[in-house]
């Protein structure tokens, strides 16, 4: 069996005009990066605003295991099977992060058959636009403190800061840090810390703006800290808004690449799912509708995070209106569901599996509470077994909902075939209500609830006292119509990572909650959330090399 890295560099890329030339682009509308990576200029963006838009379909997940469930594998194979199906589907993804592809997880570019390339470039610096981010990040932290250095004249309390300095990397010693030290000329000492770039604010406001004029609204309204007031302090109380936007004139434009079978495929933004909504960028997305007659797109973890937010924040925010969601699962995550151990999962359990199937049965609800038909990708891994398939086809089958085993990571295209044709069958002969889960006007303990209850299954949410302070304070500063983006773990549909399957009983905890004004909603934390990951004993990083012919092994 091949890497993901190997089947890559076996496969011929055609020249990224090629491509974007299936896709009505010519070379006017591309700023090529060489010959295989291109952004797509503003100016073409505003030409096909009014081209009619496609069909949009959402690709979300089970609670997924440690190592991802395959979402992005199954979406670019999705697509590479609808073009064997002669459909023009356009795929619009986020862009890798740096920290996770040296860490455990690796690359983020699809795996074995159903790829993005060149996906060396993709995992490691693309076109630079998490750099451009990170500058960003970095250029407002270091205003802050000069602005403090300088007289301090916005009166910032030092021990209301929250603003953080960021880096694309997993690096657990830059948590909690001292700046400031070395005398007077050093600037003022305070604690500080690093977030990974990818949980940076300036990354959510980039894949929600609609164009350059909404991102610099939205950088201006960015919250650094607060005053010896309480009151909070923006970017444009610093005069940062003009500087950090021109360091994103180009990370703004959506890059476009192509999939092993040269299928387009736009690769732009890649915000966090919990603290921040996890999709990639709006104007990405948006881009796909106007230029194919679908657009293949994803939300990070399963659908209790990465689809709600899709559907709470990002459609109602950018006026996107889905029409079908891919639910993707596995017999290995449904094992664990049902109580299997990760060390047992290559053996066959029927039972287990059986069990498991409650979690996925649950998201085919939620799904169903917004308005939106699914269909149940199963991602068939090698140590799958045929009785394992077909307990689960049969079992979705019985709740009425389309379901294809999907072979993508083996066979590319032709392993998507039925599922492509599930879909296309299901965009035909079912429509989409679809609807967010509640109403912006309601009030911030109602959304949070609602959430919860709906979503999560859970029986109420627990507010802690600063919660319910802060709740007061926001709904008098009237921030209380933003929607709820709530960040909790991701291996349970509650907020306790070992309560897998379908969880009753439990109550939410919400023990902070945080206003993302750029991004425009209110980050309710529901258990301890890490925005800046570590390295495991065994990085990945550890078996990555490049030979002298620049050939690279290793990067998955
Ligand atoms: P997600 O987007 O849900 O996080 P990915 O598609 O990135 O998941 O897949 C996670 C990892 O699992 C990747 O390394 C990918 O190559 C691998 N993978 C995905 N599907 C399969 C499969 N059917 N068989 C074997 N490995 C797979
Ligand atoms: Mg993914």
């Amino acid at each position: 069996m091949l890497t993901d890295v190997e089947i890559a560099q076996s496969t011929e890329m055609e020249n990224i005009k090629d491509v974007a030339s299936r896709i009505g682009l010519s070379e006017d509308d591309l700023e090529l990066y060489g010959k295989y990576k291109a952004k797509i200029s503003l100016d073409t963006i505003k030409k096909v605003e009014n081209n009619k838009d496609g069909k949009l379909i959402l690709v979300t997940a089970i609670n997924p295991t440690p190592a991802g469930e395959g979402k992005t594998t199954t979406m670019i194979g999705l697509s590479q099977a609808m073009h064997l199906l002669n459909k023009k589907s356009i795929v619009a993804m986020r862009e890798p992060s740096l920290g996770p592809c040296f860490g455990i997880k690796g690359g983020a570019a699809g795996g074995g058959y159903a790829q993005v390339v060149p996906m060396e470039d993709i995992n490691l610096h693309f076109t630079g636009d998490i750099h451009a981010i990170t500058t960003a990040n970095n250029l407002i932290a270091a205003m802050l403190d000069n602005s403090i250095q300088q007289g301090n004249l916005l009166n910032i309390d030092t021990r209301q800061i929250v603003w953080k300095r960021c880096v694309d990397l997993n690096d657990r010693a830059l948590r909690h840090i001292v700046v400031g030290l070395g005398g007077k000329a050093n600037g003022v000492p305070r604690e500080d810390g690093f977030d990974i770039s990818v949980a940076s604010e300036v990354m959510g406001v980039l894949c929600l703006a609609t164009s350059l004029h909404d991102l610099k609204s939205r950088i201006a309204r960015m919250i650094v800290a607060y005053n010896m007031d309480g009151e909070p302090v923006t970017v444009d109380d610093l005069h940062a808004t003009g500087a950090v936007t021109l360091l994103l004139k180009d990370a703004i434009k959506p890059n476009l690449v192509q999939t092993l079978d040269h299928t387009p495929v736009f690769v732009h933004g890649g915000p966090f799912a919990n603290i921040a909504h996890g999709c990639n960028s709006v104007m990405a997305t948006k881009l796909a509708l106007k230029l194919g007659d679908y657009a293949i797109t994803e939300a990070g973890f399963g659908a209790d995070l990465g689809a709600e937010k899709f559907l709470d924040i990002k459609c109602r925010q950018a006026s996107l209106h889905p029409d079908a969601v891919v639910i993707v699962a596995t017999i290995r995550a449904l094992k664990m569901h049902g109580g299997v151990n990760k060390k047992d999962l290559a053996e066959e359990n029927l039972e287990a599996l059986e069990k498991g199937i409650e979690n996925l049965k649950k998201h085919i609800e939620n799904i169903g509470k917004f308005g939106l038909p699914s269909v149940v990708a199963i991602n068939a891994f090698p140590t799958d077994t045929h009785a394992e398939l077909e307990l689960l086809k049969q079992k979705v089958e019985e709740m009425g909902v389309e379901v294809a085993i999907s072979e993508v990571w083996a066979k590319g295209g032709e392993g998507g075939i039925d599922l492509a044709n599930k879909l296309l069958n299901l965009l035909e002969t079912k429509e989409s209500h679809y609807h967010p889960i509640y109403e912006l006007d309601c009030s911030i303990e109602d959304k949070l609830r609602t959430i919860a209850q709906e979503i999560y299954g859970a029986d109420d949410i627990i507010l802690t006292k600063k919660v319910i302070n802060k709740i007061k304070k926001y709904t008098a500063q009237g921030l209380d119509h933003l929607p709820i983006c709530i960040a909790k773990t991701q291996y349970s549909l509650s907020d306790d990572p070992t309560l897998l399957g379908r969880p009753h009983g439990f109550k939410v905890t919400i023990s902070d909650l945080i206003p993302n004004t750029g991004s425009g909603f209110l980050v309710a934390i529901a258990g301890s959330i890490m925005r800046m990951p570590g390295l495991p004993k065994q990085p990945a990083a550890n078996n990555m090399d490049i030979d002298e012919n620049g050939k690279i092994v290793g990067l998955f």
